[in-house]
């Protein structure tokens, strides 16, 4: 698939749309999703125009893989997230919605914050 420059997330780098930024870097923005599937869940995108991982030269790969560990940790210290769960969906038939790349980092476990 080509790369749709209309997409949201194509919007929101180029600052057309508005995000909750929790991160930037010279290769990845980190924003947090408009529909959470637990609370804390954060999106991490490369500031390359790559639809799936398949289209992200490996060059731009670790800066970004740099920039989901960044925001776990955060998610881990701040949130005291005990798990998180990476995601990352390439294609529609495999359910991705906006078509540029991007990696789901949702807290798990923490119902034990509300324990205390
Ligand atoms: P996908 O299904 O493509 O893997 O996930 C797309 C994610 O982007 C969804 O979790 C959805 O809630 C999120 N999303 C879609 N549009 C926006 C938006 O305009 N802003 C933000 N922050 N998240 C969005």
């Amino acid at each position: 698939m080509s790369y749709n420059p209309d997409n949201v997330f194509a919007k929101i780098l180029r600052g057309d749309l508005p995000c909750f930024k929790i991160y930037e870097d010279d290769h990845s923005l980190a924003f947090m999703d408009i529909m959470p599937q637990a609370t804390g869940h954060a999106l991490v995108i490369p500031k390359y125009a790559a639809v799936t991982l398949a289209d992200l030269p490996l060059a731009y790969a670790q800066p970004v893989l740099a920039a989901v560990q960044k925001v776990m940790a955060a998610q881990q210290q701040v949130l005291a997230a005990k798990g998180v769960v990476l995601m990352q969906l390439n294609g529609t038939e495999a359910g991705q919605t906006v078509p540029h790349l991007h990696f789901h980092l949702i807290p798990a476990h923490l119902s034990t914050l509300k324990a205390h």
